[in-house]
Parts: C-alpha cells; sequence; structure tokens
C-alpha cells in the first residue's frame, strides 16, 4: 500500500485552485482562436479577440480570467492501493479551496445555505466526486464552475423513441433559450443514459475533456460535430452580438440506461472554460 498525507493533497488542491483561475487551458486557446478564424461577424470577432487578451492578461499577471471564480467542482480518482493520513480526502480537497480561494484574493461564490444565503467566506464546499480505481495514484481534476453558465443547464427525461431528434431539439432549444446568460462562446456538456442525476453528472463529467480530441466512437464524434454546427445556425454568436461562433465544442458522455428512458442533461459552460488536473 502507498501513503498519502492529506496535507499533500490540500496544498495540491491549493495550486490547481489558484492556476485553473488565471490560466486558460491550452485546448481552450486554440478552439477560440479556431472561432476567431471561423467569425464571419466584426463584433463577434472583436469579442473573440477580447477574450485571447484576457487570457493573456490573466496569466501574465496572476488574476482571475473571471470575476465569477466560480463553485470548485473536484473529480478524485482513487487508486485502490492508497492509504490517506491526517484527514479525509475530502477534508483536504475542501482545505485546498479554503487556502487557494483566500491567498490567491479568489472570490468567495458560496453560500452555506440556499435560502438563508449567508456567504461560507472561504469557498467551500466543493462539489466533490471520487471514484476508486486500480492502482497507486491519485488523479485531481478541479474546474470552478461560474453561475451564468450553470444556471443555463437543464436535464430532460426524454422518451427512448424521441432518439436524437429529441436530443438535438432539446440541446438547440436550451442554447437559444440561455440566448447571451452563458457568456458565449460555449461549450456544450451533454449526458446522454443514465438515470436522472446519473446524466446531470456525465453532462459535467464531459466538460472536463480535452477540447482538442474527439470523442473516441465516431458515432458519437459526429452527433457533437453535428450538434455544434446547428447550434452555431443560431446566430447567437459571441456574448450574444451575433455570429457564426455560438458554440466551441459539444462533449457527449453516456452511459447504458432503464429500456423505458432516455435521460438527457446539458450542463452549459462559458469561454471561460477552466480545469485543471494533477497526477499524486
Ligand atoms: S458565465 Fe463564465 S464568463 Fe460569464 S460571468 Fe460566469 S464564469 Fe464568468
Amino acid at each position: 500500500m502507498r501513503t498519502i498525507h492529506s496535507d499533500q493533497i490540500t496544498q495540491a488542491i491549493k495550486k490547481l485552485a489558484q492556476e485553473a483561475n488565471f490560466d486558460l487551458p491550452q485546448d481552450v486557446k486554440n478552439t477560440i482562436k479556431e472561432a476567431k478564424k471561423n467569425e464571419t461577424s466584426p463584433a463577434g470577432k472583436n469579442v473573440l479577440d477580447q477574450l485571447e487578451k484576457n487570457a493573456q492578461i490573466a496569466k501574465t499577471e496572476q488574476r482571475p480570467i473571471c470575476q465569477d471564480t466560480g463553485m470548485a467542482v473536484v473529480f478524485a480518482e482513487l487508486g485502490q492501493n492508497i492509504v490517506i493520513e491526517g484527514q479525509t480526502i475530502e477534508g483536504a480537497i475542501n482545505e485546498g479551496i479554503r487556502q487557494g480561494y483566500a491567498e490567491g484574493f479568489l472570490r468567495k461564490s458560496v453560500v452555506k445555505d440556499p435560502l438563508n444565503r449567508k456567504n461560507t467566506q472561504d469557498n467551500t464546499p466543493a462539489i466533490v466526486y471520487i471514484k476508486q480505481i486500480p492502482g497507486n495514484k491519485l488523479t485531481l481534476k478541479l474546474a470552478p464552475k461560474g453561475g451564468g453558465a450553470e444556471n443555463m443547464s437543464r436535464l430532460k427525461m426524454l422518451k427512448p423513441a424521441q432518439g436524437i431528434k429529441g436530443i438535438k431539439e432539446f440541446v438547440k432549444e436550451t442554447v437559444e433559450l440561455a440566448g447571451a446568460n452563458p457568456c458565449p462562446p460555449i461549450i456544450v456538456g451533454l449526458g446522454i443514459g443514465g438515470n436522472f442525476e446519473k446524466s446531470a453528472l456525465l453532462a459535467k463529467k464531459a466538460l472536463f475533456k480535452n477540447l482538442d480530441k474527439k470523442h473516441s466512437d465516431p458515432f458519437y464524434a459526429n452527433l457533437e460535430e453535428d450538434l455544434k454546427n446547428e447550434i452555431n445556425k443560431l446566430g447567437i454568436g459571441p456574448q450574444g452580438f451575433g455570429g457564426t461562433q455560438t458554440c466551441l465544442r459539444v462533449l457527449i458522455e453516456s452511459f447504458p440506461c432503464h429500456i423505458a428512458s432516455l435521460p438527457v442533461a446539458i450542463n452549459l459552460q462559458c469561454h471561460a472554460a477552466r480545469h485543471k488536473e494533477i497526477i499524486i
């Protein structure tokens, strides 16, 4: 067995929280660059240009890419041959968020109770998912998820007969209803299958994928491309100023489901698609 002290997890999360907020991942930068080449509207092109400059300034000056530094979502893949000493893994992650957000002067965006709305003052708790995997490594993936795009996300239990047509209609309707609210150009995380809650988790997990890589299954790779092209015909454009580049990528995660169901969850992500990972 391999032993990891919880302090090591805390330090890793602290670093990831700051890096994620200051440094837009290269795959997102590549996709914005590509969108700029394809955008036909001058206002849209100008927005994409500003987004590139903003990301550059954030990295150079170590400042947040966006004022909404998000609620931290962490996916942890824990090797089954690891023993964690000290705090629990969730406790260690939350301590890392606490320290990272305080020392990085990142906005505290979490309220303790959804109705009483008192700020927790340290951006905890993070939303943590832990999965046991073979081996003796711990992978931590962190995304600060902003409220604007999250608020426009939706879930629907379709009838199996509605199939691909139903999914496409639901995605287009969701993006159209969202308009400029999720700060386009957006990334669409699409969870298909599982059950009610699993589909939402699939949609979130999809947003952690590398934008430079095609889906490994050609059927889903084609569906992702089709959906992106159809969304881009809606004309919403960067920041809603009109244009051809409303969507940077559609990312799909699927899972087996019940014979009577077709759960579909759409988790929208803004252009500030911040995520970082580390392997301990
Ligand atoms: S949706 Fe994204 S870019 Fe817009 S305010 Fe929220 S975090 Fe910032």
